[in-house]
């Protein structure tokens, strides 16, 4: 343990810096040397906020246990650390180690005394579901910092959320982490971490690596610097083969080989399916494909009155309310036009900032929905899984929830077989189809606009502290974006109809 005090001489590498040069080394330098910084979008944000949630929790489940703050500053942290690590006597949270200038901090770290002497056991917590591939490296170069810091490690475990958990009582989180044990995946990779943190001086102490953009700007984390190693690139294919749907990257690897990067470049002979086939059409033409009278066809057993449905849902790390799951996504918005066969519109909504369990207010707001006609949706299997997980617990609207759940259409089919601009490109979520067709219901003069707004501001305002004047404004964002959500499939339907 002399050595987490004494060798603070080049501090800078850390597992998540290891982990990004892993990823690239292109990444890494640009994140120690860059001096602009990328502004944190909404999921990093709700990411980063589940990953404290579960961290905390995972510590108050750990009886005993210290924690080792990281104020006044990490020397202090890691003075510490060799009193706690001397004294073996508690769990340790966030304990601090270094070795030849990589700082970790251990999430939990727990001492085991037996007769044949005293060990310790390694727990980093994650919020997934499940311990990934990249936690491996990570776990590796915490390992490979302790033990050099001469502290026995007995095991290393990713502790992780168990998705099959249920809250049964309020507060009751009992049994919500399971643990991956991976000591035997990680000492293999531990050992090369010597040659690799000189390799990562070296080329930090260089100019900025090239490192052409790939599959690997994207996993296992999307790069922050995307923008800026594109601009040295020549500019891609205007209409790129990986754009077609499904199996698009697949065909693009294919295809590169024959030097053949362009949709509108695949040969005749190409053994396209329908889509792609309608798809190249489109971008080679550059007319727009629609077949009016298939849609009226797929639709015409659609009766009115017409529901067009769309839901919001939140799903927490650790579930807030009893009956949830970690992860289960839980209705708290709803938005429905009603249609009558004349064309005539009107708009049915709710919405429960509460806080409290929302269910019991939107199966309830979902049942003075009309008893019959088609429930439409887009890529609806979501809205009936919501309604059905509804009906399952909130019994007195059972009937009414199944019966419109039973109701439920896809708009999103119907657009796929009929309808197709290459300005989509290759996307049939509604969001790639609505600017093609109304570009004035565009989603860009919206607070809320798209699914992941959505739950930060339901985080947000269902947030006690939030005040009320925010809290009414985050709401009256939220009803705008959900009920332009279900006025676009309205629209949209029209457009495609022919109406
Ligand atoms: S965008 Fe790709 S190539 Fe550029 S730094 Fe990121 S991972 Fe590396």
């Amino acid at each position: 343990m002399t050595e987490a005090a004494s060798q603070v001489r080049r501090p800078g590498l850390s597992k998540s810096r290891i982990s990004a040069f892993e990823q690239c080394p292109r990444r890494l330098w640009q994140q120690v040397h860059a001096r602009e910084r990328s502004e944190v979008d909404a999921s990093t944000q709700m990411s980063f906020a589940a990953g404290h949630a579960v961290g905390d929790l995972a510590c108050a489940q750990v009886e005993h246990g210290i924690m080792v703050e990281a104020e006044p500053d990490l020397q202090a942290a890691l003075a510490r650390t060799t009193e706690l690590v001397a004294a073996a006597d508690r769990p340790i949270f966030e304990a601090t180690f270094e070795h030849e200038g990589v700082l970790v901090r251990v999430d939990i770290l727990v001492p085991e005394r037996s007769a044949a002497g005293l060990v310790w056991h390694i727990y980093e917590v994650k919020s997934s579901g499940s311990a990934k591939p990249y936690h491996i490296g990570d776990l590796a170069t915490q390992y490979w910092v302790i033990a050099n810091c001469g502290v026995a490690i007995a095991s290393a475990s990713i502790r992780h959320i168990d998705t099959s958990f249920v809250l049964e009582s309020p507060g009751d989180y009992t049994g919500i982490f399971s643990d991956a044990s991976l000591l035997s995946d990680i000492s293999g990779i531990a050992a090369t971490r010597d040659a690799m943190v000189e390799e990562i001086r070296q080329m930090l102490a260089g100019e900025e690596p090239v490192c052409a953009t790939g599959k690997h700007c994207s996993a296992p984390f999307s790069c922050e610097f995307s923008g800026h190693c594109s601009s040295f690139e020549p500019a891609g294919p205007a209409w790129p083969i990986g754009e077609l749907p499904n199996t698009g990257a697949r065909l693009a690897e294919k295809w590169a080989d024959a030097d053949i990067f362009e949709i509108a470049e695949l040969p005749e002979d190409a053994g396209l399916n329908p889509l792609h086939t309608r798809i190249k059409d489109a971008v080679r033409t550059g007319e727009v494909y629609l077949d009016a009278a298939g849609v009226r066809k797929a639709t015409a057993e659609w009766a009115f009155p017409r529901i067009w449905l769309d839901f919001e849902t939140i799903g927490f790390a650790i579930p807030r309310w009893v009956g949830t799951t970690p992860y289960g996504q839980v209705p708290f918005q709803f938005s429905a036009h009603v249609e009558q066969a004349d064309g005539e519109l009107d708009q049915i909504e709710a919405l429960d900032l509460s806080g409290e369990d929302p269910r019991e207010a939107i199966a309830e707001a979902l049942s003075g929905l009309p008893g019959e006609g088609a429930v439409i949706a887009w890529n609806a299997g979501f809205e009936r899984r919501c309604l059905r997980l509804l009906a399952e617990v909130v019994p007195c609207h059972r009937d009414a929830l199944l019966s419109l759940a039973e109701r439920t259409v896809d708009l999103l089919p119907v657009a796929k077989n009929n309808y197709y601009h290459r300005d989509q490109r290759g996307s049939f979520s509604i969001k790639a189809v609505l600017p093609t067709l109304l570009p004035e219901l565009d989603y860009g003069d919206l607070q809320v606009a798209d699914g992941g707004d959505a739950q930060l501001a339901y985080i947000e305002a269902t947030d006690p502290d939030c005040p009320d004047e925010r809290r009414a404004e985050l709401a009256a964002g939220l009803i705008a974006y959900c009920e332009r959500d279900t006025l676009a499939m309205v629209e949209i339907y029209r457009k495609l109809a022919g109406g």
